[in-house]
């Protein structure tokens, strides 16, 4: 069985859900067909949230009209029959009704916002299994909320999903294709929770897991993973294949194609991993597998909002046990830390998340001295074959680099990644600068 992930632009527009229509049915294989919200509905979902808890609720019902509006235009023109656009009717009216509810609830907290927001993908899954019903597709729609679930720690419990799904897909064996809510789950109260932003691609993973799928695939607006960020750096190229290291390397830094957890389920099960684009499904895409070309240099992603801390030990040199005591209240307050250099007599860490970074900075400072964090950095990753005998690597690097201050230097922790710390005053630049030095002939 596969699962086929489609992301916001591939299902914006009734042409797009038309067409994967099509896209899922010509071959026979059985399919799960995970789905996120139609391209900008999280967005406005959110904005949404924020007016009612302004207690604007002019501003939040102006918003849910025009939101409305864009739903009701979609299904004129999505369905063929006047079964099929009343099918799709009664699904928005169901759902906006439920929405234009929320704005009564005081206070609006957390709970509701994250049923507000869980509704775009509620919307798109009944809208295109509606049409698959009216095309007369075999098909099903499985309810996310009754097989994705996050722990305390906000970790998906696949173990979970494995069960439930093992009790739910052979009542639909009949049914070519089982359409099913990306991003969203329910949390250990109970309650619709989700998988951050851009999480249906982590859904598609963690379900290809569970049932241990031949293939996983995620189709998006792009042919594929690029060698370097195509919002900011010109002539990007696809790349054909990529390990689950590397892959998982560029996701959790910042390739934003792919969810940072998405290849841990899929890696962790062996299920190959296929990015594919919607607007061009005869474009080869990449292949995430165990298996890899022996290029150097594969590619590059970025990753913002990164914190820099400098630690120093205020004992002596030779101390052991510090790089313990220091990782030891990093891990107390659940804080993973991105990059590390360490010197005999001082650390350097990143970290990507700072809510707790006033506890961290007191604990450490009973036996450390800390200066003041650099704010605003970008990990810069680069990814590729870089094998101890693979000479030549670093100085490609450095002098591509030769006109950027460099904060810190992670090189050598696995043979696929070299990564760089810079302020973000200078990412674009870095990432031009890598390209021209590492990809142009
Ligand atoms: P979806 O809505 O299908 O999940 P996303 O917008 O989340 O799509 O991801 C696709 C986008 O990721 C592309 O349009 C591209 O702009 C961006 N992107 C960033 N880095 C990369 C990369 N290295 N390779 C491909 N796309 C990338
Ligand atoms: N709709 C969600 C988001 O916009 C999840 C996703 O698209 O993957 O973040
Ligand atoms: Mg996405």
């Amino acid at each position: 069985m596969h699962v086929w992930k489609f992301g916001g632009t591939s299902v914006g527009k009734p042409e797009r859900m038309q067409s994967i229509r099509t896209l899922i049915t010509e071959d026979n294989t059985r399919k799960i067909v995970v789905l996120s919200a139609l391209s900008g509905s999280t967005n406005t979902l959110l904005a949404i949230g924020e007016a009612i808890k302004a207690n604007d609720d002019i501003e939040a019902n102006a918003k849910i009209d025009s939101l409305k509006a864009h739903y009701d235009g979609f299904i004129s023109e999505l369905y063929n029959t006047p079964e099929g656009k009343a099918a799709g009717q009664q699904v928005v009216d169901k759902e906006f009704s439920f929405i234009r509810s929320l704005t009564s609830i005081k206070p609006f907290t957390l709970k509701q916002e994250k049923e507000l927001v869980a509704e775009g993908e509620l919307l798109s899954t009944q809208i295109f299994h509606a049409y698959l019903v009216e095309e007369g597709v075999p098909s099903t729609l499985l309810p996310a909320l009754e097989f994705m679930r996050i722990d305390a720690d906000n970790e998906p419990e696949i173990q979970y999903t494995q069960e439930k799904l093992a009790e739910m897909l052979p009542q639909y064996d009949n049914k070519q294709i089982v359409v099913t809510q990306g991003f969203i789950c329910r949390n250990p109260r109970g309650e619709v929770d989700n998988l951050k932003r851009g999480g249906s691609d982590y859904t598609a993973s963690l379900i290809g897991g569970a049932i241990r799928a031949d293939e996983i695939q995620i189709w998006t607006d792009i042919d594929g993973m690029h060698n370097n960020d195509p919002r900011i750096v010109k002539n990007t190229f696809p790349v054909r294949e990529l390990t689950f290291d590397e892959a998982a390397e560029l996701a959790y830094f910042g390739a934003k194609i792919l969810h940072p957890s998405t290849i841990t389920p899929a890696r962790m099960f062996g299920v190959p991993v296929r990015l594919k684009n919607t607007m061009d499904p005869s474009a080869p895409g990449t292949l995430i597998a165990d298996r890899t070309s022996d290029q150097v240099f594969k590619a590059i992603a970025a990753k913002d909002g990164i914190t820099a801390l400098y630690i120093h030990s205020t004992r002596m040199l030779n101390a052991y046990g510090f790089l313990r005591r220091i990782f030891e209240i990093f891990e107390k307050y659940k804080t993973p830390v991105d990059m590390l250099a360490t010197s005999e007599v001082s650390v350097s860490v990143t970290v990507d998340n700072i809510d707790r970074i006033k506890e961290i900075s007191d604990e450490l400072s009973t036996f450390c001295s800390l200066e003041e964090p650099d704010y605003d950095q970008t990990i810069i990753c680069i990814v590729g074959n870089f094998s101890a005998d693979n000479e030549g690597v670093a100085v490609r690097v450095f002098n591509a680099m030769k006109n950027i201050p460099i904060r810190m230097i992670s090189y050598g922790g696995t043979e696929s990644n070299l990564s760089l710390l810079v302020h973000s005053r200078y990412k674009a630049e870095a990432l031009n600068a890598l390209n021209e030095g590492l990809f142009s002939a």
